[in-house]
C-alpha cells in the first residue's frame, strides 16, 4: 500500500500536520504501511463535511431501497476483495489468516443483512383517541454519526457501525484504531466504488485523544458509537454530554464460562480453550473466567492444560498456526503485569506465564497460553479485563454459587453455560446479567442477533433489527383532519 490517507468530503487527503505513522506487523515488527496522522483540525473538517451532507438531505431522502442497493454493492465488493482484505487484516493484527477470512465473510454478511433491512425500517399508524385525527410514528436518521473502533477486530467492529448508519440515512465519520487502520481505509475505497455520495462517509486517522475526542466533543455530531475500553468509554460519555449526543458504548468483558459436571466433557474442553485462546485472548467476549463444578474440576483442568500445551503459536499466515502474537509490546507488558499480580494474589500458575522461547517467535509480541487455578472472585486477575491469553479457573459446588460467582463482576457482556440438563442451563442463562448467553457453545454471533453489554460493558446494541434502530430517531406525527 502507498500512503494511507483520510477520506473527507469525497477526497483522499493527507493531514495538515504532515505527520506520518508507521503501521507495524506484530509478528515481526516490520513496517507494512505508512498512514497520514491527523489531529482535531482534520476531525473538524470531516465533521463539517458530514454535517453539510446531512443537512442537504439528499442521502436521508434517497429511497431506502436505493440506499440498500448501495450497501449491498459494498457487501459484494468486500466479497470480491476478500483475499486482499483478509491478508491486510492479518498483517495488521497478527491474527491467523483463517480468522481473517472468517471475519471478512462475517463483514460482507453484515453489510448484506443491513442492506436487506433498508426498506423494512418502517413506522406504524397509531389509533389516535382524538376524533378525526391521524397519528403516525416514523423513523428518521439521527444525523451525523461519529464511529470509533478498536484494534482487535478492526474492520468487523467498524462494519457493525457503518452498515446500519448508512442504511438508516445518516452521514458519518469513522475513526479506526490508530494502530490498525488498513482494512478500514480499503473499505472506504470500496464504499466510494459502490457509489456512496460525497460527504456521506468520512474517514479520519490518528490518535484517540485528539482525532477521536473531537468527534465526541463536537456540537455538530449527533451520535457517537464507540467500541473499546471502559476508561475510554467513560471519557466519551462525559464528552458526549456537551450536546447530549446519543451514545452507544460497546466496552470490555470478563466473561464466565460455566461447566457443569453433566456437560459433554470433550466438547466443553475444546470450547473452553477456543473461548479464551482464540486471537490470543484479545476478544471482548473471551471466556477468560472458567467456572468448573467440583466433581469434575481436577479432570477438567488436566484436560484443558494438556490441550493448551499443544496450541501452536506462530505466523498467522502459516497453515498450522493456531494463535498469533499480541498486538504490541505495550500490550504484552500489561499482560505480564497481570500475571505477576495473579501470582502475588495466590493464584496457582499451572501453564505458561512467560514469553515463548522459540527463536522464530522472538521478533513478535508473543505470550504463551497461560492458566491459573485456585482462583477466587476477589482476585484482580478474576475481576479485571486482561485481554490476553490468560485463563483463570474457579471451582463451584452448587448452581446458586456459580450464578453468584458468574455475576460477581462489573462487566456483563457475555457468558456460557455447559450442561446436558437444558432446563438447568436455561435457568442459569436467565439469571446471568449479560447481553449474550450461549448454551452448550461459545462465541457464535451473527448479523441477525443483537450484540451488547449489561452493566459496565456498556449500553446500546449493535447488529440485528435493534442495531438499525440505534441509528434512528422516532418521530410522532399527529394530524388533525
Ligand atoms: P481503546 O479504548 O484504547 O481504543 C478504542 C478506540 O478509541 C481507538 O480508536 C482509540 O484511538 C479511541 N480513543 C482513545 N481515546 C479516546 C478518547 N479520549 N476519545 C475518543 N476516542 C478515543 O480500546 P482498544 O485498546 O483499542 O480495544 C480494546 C478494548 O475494546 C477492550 O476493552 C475490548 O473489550 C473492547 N472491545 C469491546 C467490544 C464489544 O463488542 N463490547 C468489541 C471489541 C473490543
Amino acid at each position: 500500500m502507498a500512503i494511507g490517507r483520510m477520506y473527507i468530503d469525497g477526497q483522499w487527503v493527507e493531514s495538515h500536520t504532515g505527520k506520518m505513522r508507521e503501521i507495524i506487523n506484530p509478528f515481526n515488527q516490520e513496517v507494512i504501511a505508512t498512514v497520514t496522522e491527523g489531529d482535531e483540525k482534520d476531525s473538524k473538517l470531516a465533521i463539517q463535511a458530514a454535517r453539510t451532507a446531512f443537512d442537504k438531505g439528499d442521502w436521508a431522502t434517497t429511497p431506502a431501497s436505493e440506499r440498500g442497493k448501495i450497501v449491498q454493492a459494498i457487501a459484494n465488493l468486500i466479497r470480491r476483495d476478500k483475499e486482499e482484505l483478509a491478508k491486510l487484516e492479518s498483517l495488521d493484527t497478527g491474527k491467523t489468516i483463517i480468522e481473517s477470512y472468517a471475519d471478512m465473510d462475517d463483514i460482507a454478511n453484515v453489510f448484506q443483512y443491513f442492506a436487506g433491512l433498508a426498506d423494512k425500517n418502517g413506522g406504524e399508524v397509531i389509533q389516535s383517541p382524538i376524533p378525526d385525527s391521524e397519528s403516525r410514528v416514523v423513523r428518521e436518521p439521527v444525523g451525523v454519526c461519529g464511529q470509533i473502533s478498536p484494534w482487535n477486530y478492526p474492520l468487523l467492529q467498524a462494519s457493525w457501525k457503518l452498515a446500519p448508519a448508512l442504511v438508516a440515512g445518516n452521514t458519518l465519520i469513522a475513526k479506526p484504531s490508530e494502530i490498525t487502520p488498513l482494512t478500514t481505509i480499503k473499505v472506504f475505497e470500496l464504499m466510494e466504488e459502490a457509489g456512496v455520495p460525497k460527504g456521506v462517509v468520512n474517514l479520519v486517522l490518528g490518535p484517540g485523544h485528539t482525532v477521536g475526542a473531537e468527534l465526541s466533543n463536537s456540537l455538530d455530531v449527533d451520535l457517537i458509537s464507540f467500541t473499546g475500553g471502559i476508561e475510554t468509554g467513560k471519557k466519551i460519555m462525559q464528552a458526549a454530554s456537551s450536546n447530549v449526543k446519543k451514545i452507544a458504548l460497546e466496552l470490555g468483558g470478563k466473561n464466565p464460562n460455566i461447566i457443569f459436571a453433566d456437560a459433554d466433557f470433550d466438547t466443553a474442553v475444546d470450547q473452553a480453550l477456543n473461548a479464551v485462546f482464540f486471537h490470543a485472548g484479545q476478544v471482548c467476549s473471551a471466556g477468560s473466567r472458567l467456572l468448573v463444578e467440583e466433581s469434575i474440576h481436577d479432570r477438567f483442568v488436566d484436560a484443558v492444560v494438556k490441550q493448551a500445551k499443544k496450541i501452536k503459536l506462530g505466523n498467522g499466515f502459516d497453515e498450522d498456526t493456531q494463535s498469533g502474537p499480541l498486538i504490541s509490546a505495550e500490550h504484552r507488558e500489561k499482560i505480564e503485569g497481570y500475571v505477576e499480580i495473579a501470582k502475588q494474589e495466590g493464584a496457582k500458575l499451572v501453564l505458561g506465564g512467560k514469553r515463548p522461547e522459540a527463536p522464530e517467535l522472538q521478533d513478535g509480541f508473543f505470550y504463551e497460553p497461560t492458566i491459573f487455578t485456585d482462583c477466587t472472585s476477589d482476585m484482580r486477575i478474576v475481576q479485571e479485563e486482561v485481554f490476553g491469553p490468560i485463563l483463570t479457573i474457579e471451582k463451584f459446588s452448587t448452581t446458586e454459587e456459580v450464578i453468584t460467582k458468574a455475576n460477581d463482576t462489573i462487566y456483563g457482556l457475555a457468558g456460557a453455560v455447559w450442561s446436558k440438563d437444558i432446563e438447568k442451563a436455561e435457568m442459569v442463562a436467565s439469571r446471568l446479567r449479560m447481553g449474550t448467553v450461549w448454551i452448550n457453545d461459545f462465541h457464535p454471533y451473527f448479523a441477525q442477533a443483537p450484540w451488547g453489554g449489561f452493566k459496565q460493558s456498556g449500553f446500546g446494541r449493535e447488529l440485528g433489527h435493534i442495531g438499525l434502530e440505534e441509528y434512528t430517531e422516532v418521530k410522532h406525527i399527529f394530524r388533525n383532519k
